[in-house]
């Protein structure tokens, strides 16, 4: 078998499972409590927020645990777009976004905000001439993912926020995808807001992060006691935050090296195509990719017949587009790149891991090979 689906998820690390494990039977305590088994946990949780503001360069009284990035993204952007309206009702965005930041502009504009998405050229980058012209005396908040998660395109969110300076316009961030694959410095890249989810990074599911530059005002959601600073109420989950904590670090620790890797890896399986002469093209642009994703076109198959031999198989990869009732609907992301073509209903994202082996990836190959021998076949 060959899971090469780690931009949807990735296993817990070793360290961080052993991590979590202890806290769960030792450091059980709530951390609102004030005897000494509560202190143990509130000890564990702000550690784990220093070691996090650590690595993104942030003070750690700006990071807010969440439960994961799609709560991230909406307390940002519903956040930002209430507090600020007495400034404006005009926000900007992209095509590409994933649903937990579209589907959330899309709920504003039925509340009456305006909402400008920005184009994407065929390698799924944003032209930040269009951006310019967006802006608006009006606009009270850029959203802009750093990667993307289904073609890995990287947008220049350190160009962006400085088109913003003299702005009134608060510059969120999706760094999901980015987390550990790319060096992240909030103060250098000068950005507002930013999300992060730790299954992305070897780390549990359902826990991540909102950084929030002081002097940030948005409004919060969830109500209740004091935690968060009363910003997010409800008793932290203190294994999962001390996990994220631990992923977030051995991700970062190891970057380097495992970016190294995971290139050679892509190269390798780029090779293996085409020793094989399976015809495909590339979705995106290899040079401004996240090391761990690759989008390829397959112009010889439909993708749900793709994935479902693949699956069979026992290679798990994915299409990045919305599954629906058992049909697949093209891709936005790929939708935004190439408008209506067959190259978004034949297209498969291959998300790679460090510790795989190059007979895995030779293994992918021989699987699409199979695959378009036989659709060869029955076309002739
Ligand atoms: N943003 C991006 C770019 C993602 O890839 C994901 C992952 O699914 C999310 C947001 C949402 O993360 P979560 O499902 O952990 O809330």
């Amino acid at each position: 078998e060959v899971y090469a689906d780690y931009a949807a998820t990735t296993p817990v690390a070793p360290e961080v499972r052993d991590v979590m494990m202890d806290i769960y039977s030792e450091q059980f305590g709530n951390p609102s409590s004030i005897h000494r088994t509560g202190r143990a946990a509130r000890q564990v949780v702000d550690e784990a927020r220093r070691q996090i503001a650590k690595v993104i360069n942030a003070s750690p009284k700006d990071i807010l645990f969440t439960s994961g990035a799609t709560e991230s993204n909406n307390t940002a952007i519903k956040g930002a777009a209430y507090k600020r309206q007495h400034l404006g009702r005009h926000l900007i965005t992209t095509q590409i976004e994933h649903h937990s930041v579209l589907h959330v502009f899309e709920y504003l504009e039925k509340q009456g905000f305006e909402v400008t998405y920005l184009a994407v050229n065929r390698y799924g980058e944003i032209d930040l001439n269009d951006l310019e012209q967006a802006l608006r005396p009006d606009t009270t908040l850029v959203s802009i993912m750093f990667g993307n998660n289904e073609v890995g395109a990287i947008q220049q969110i350190g160009d962006i926020a400085v088109l913003l300076i003299d702005h009134q316009a608060l510059l969120h961030t999706d760094a999901v995808q980015a987390a550990g694959h790319m060096p992240i410095d909030v103060k250098e890249l000068n950005i507002d807001l930013l999300s992060l989810t730790a299954h992305k990074f070897y780390g549990p599911k359902g826990i991540g992060l909102l950084y929030i530059k002081p002097g940030t005002d948005i409004e919060f959601q969830q109500l209740g006691g004091s935690q968060e600073t009363k910003r997010r109420a409800g008793t932290e989950n203190v294994p999962l935050i001390k996990g994220m904590a631990t992923a977030l670090t051995l991700a970062t620790d190891q970057m380097d090296a495992r970016n190294v890797r995971l290139m050679q890896l892509k190269e390798h399986f780029l090779n293996a195509l085409q020793d094989r002469s399976i015809p495909f093209e590339m979705n995106g642009n290899q040079n401004m990719q996240l090391p761990h994703i690759m989008n390829l076109y397959f112009p010889f198959s439909d993708v749900e017949i793709i994935l479902t031999l693949l699956d069979m198989a026992g290679v798990y990869v994915s299409s990045g587009s919305a599954c629906t009732a058992g049909s697949i609907e093209p891709s936005h992301v790929l939708t935004a790149m190439f408008g209506t073509d067959a190259r978004t209903k034949q297209s498969i994202r291959f998300s790679f891991s460090s510790h795989m082996a190059e007979e895995q990836i030779d293994y992918i190959a021989d699987q699409l090979l199979k695959i378009y021998e036989m659709n060869k076949e029955r076309s002739e």
